[in-house]
């Protein structure tokens, strides 16, 4: 099981010496990867990343630099893209959400930024303070998909977007809002089974609604292959079906759309990687457990969704690996946890990985981290937040120092 030539990013001599640098655990990202994941999406009119996916501000200044908008899901979110140099009162970043707080209103307000809206509450709290303010709706098409029940985000056990249309339509009438576009979010790795679904759905939407509108979004929900059978998803007929479904609303409505697409993981998500340390090889009864230095407060998508990421090794001394001599273990981190364990399925049951004789002190790689990798992360068990690790023209650049303890102890003191 040497390491698949498709998860190969970043070659091994450059994570050595950036583990020399900064020493592990720490989150590293291929930035030709991002750009060129970007460029695989251009024929959508606006691309639009969810930020929620890998927010550090750096990531999201390589977005910008590449004509990716951006959608934000809170007020630091809001916060992290002004920052990066995204603009307010254009069409920028849009906040997408299914309530508003008041002191995320206020700066919707302030910076004049579109509200994409998940609920009649919010048409009611943002025309009340705020007429003819710039916004999406966010239907819920009444069924959903996801690769996961937690990440399904329509039909009726979806609390994601607006139920009731002709609810909405009088009262964005009412306020005197201004319906800009019209969103869809079915699901995270959403089935291409049920796309022409929910393409049929935006179009009865549209034409029930019956405005001139300037946008229409496919959402996000772009799945990436993070096991080497899976296949890379078929972007042009994506896109295709997507456009036609474009067309026939702007000739039903007689205006021109521009057609967004709202992708987190398809864009960052193989770019990153997770570099952690074995500290203890265990035997438990028949089992071998392999300790590293990172936990589920780093990565929780194993623990939280049952996720599979791709795992490879690479030794702390330059000896040659036999990978014809392997054993099965069980990878797990250092939390004071039982389900502490990255090697686990959906039902949480554990189960083992083979791996080549490795000992203490070697290196353990997770793949396709970068999407709800780093912006997952906690300070569970008082560990503090690990660096982030930019790959850039053969150079390195932290994006993210380590969090110190004293810090994280300061909100208290
Ligand atoms: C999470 C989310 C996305 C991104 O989902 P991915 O699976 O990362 O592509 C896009 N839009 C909305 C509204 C979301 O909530």
């Amino acid at each position: 099981m040497k390491i698949n030539k498709k998860k190969k990013i970043i070659n091994k001599k450059h994570i050595l010496s950036a583990i020399k640098i900064y020493k592990s655990p720490f989150w590293m990202y291929d930035y030709k990867k991002i750009k060129e994941k970007i460029f695989q999406l251009k024929k959508f009119d606006i691309i639009r990343f969810a930020q929620k996916s890998c927010s550090n501000i750096h990531i999201l200044k390589i977005m910008k630099k590449y004509g990716t908008k951006i959608d934000a899901v809170s007020l630091g979110e809001i916060e992290r893209a002004l920052k990066a140099g995204f603009k307010g009162n254009c069409n920028d970043i849009v906040y997408t959400s299914d309530i508003i707080e008041n002191e995320t209103l206020k700066k919707v307000i302030k910076y004049n930024i579109p509200v994409n809206i998940g609920s009649i509450d919010m048409i009611k709290k943002i025309g009340k303070k705020s007429k003819n303010h710039k916004i999406w709706l966010r239907i819920n098409p009444r069924f959903g998909d996801g690769h996961n029940k937690k990440t399904n985000t329509g039909g009726k056990n979806s609390k994601h977007g607006i139920w009731n249309i002709k609810k909405a339509i009088n009262l964005i009438k009412k306020y005197n809002l201004k319906l800009i576009g019209l969103h869809m979010h079915i699901g995270s790795g959403a089935n291409y089974f049920h796309l022409k679904k929910v393409c049929n759905s935006m179009i009865k939407q549209a034409i029930l609604i019956n405005k001139k509108i300037n946008f229409i979004s496919a959402g996000g929900g772009l799945t990436i292959p993070y096991k080497i059978h899976e296949k890379e998803i078929n972007i042009k007929n994506y896109f295709k079906i997507w456009n036609k479904s474009k067309k026939i609303i702007e000739k039903k409505l007689k205006c021109s759309i521009k057609l967004e697409i709202e992708p987190g993981r398809f864009l960052v998500a193989e770019s990153g990687i997770l570099i952690s340390q074995i500290q203890s090889i265990k035997k438990v009864k028949n089992r071998i457990f392999v300790l590293v230095n990172v936990g589920f407060n780093d990565l929780i998508r194993p623990v939280l969704y049952g996720s599979y990421h791709y795992i490879s090794i690479l030794p702390i001394d330059n000896r040659k690996i036999n990978y014809s001599n392997t054993i099965n273990v069980i990878i797990g981190g250092p939390l004071c946890e039982s389900g502490d364990i990255f090697t686990q399925k959906e039902n949480s049951k554990i189960y083992t990985i083979t791996l080549p004789i490795i000992k203490r002190g070697d290196y353990i790689i997770f793949h396709d981290v970068g999407a709800y990798g780093a912006s997952m992360s906690s300070n569970y068990n008082s560990r503090p937040l690990i660096p982030e690790i930019l790959f850039k023209d053969n150079n390195f650049i932290q994006i993210r120092r380590k969090q110190t303890i004293k810090e994280m102890l300061s909100l208290e003191i």
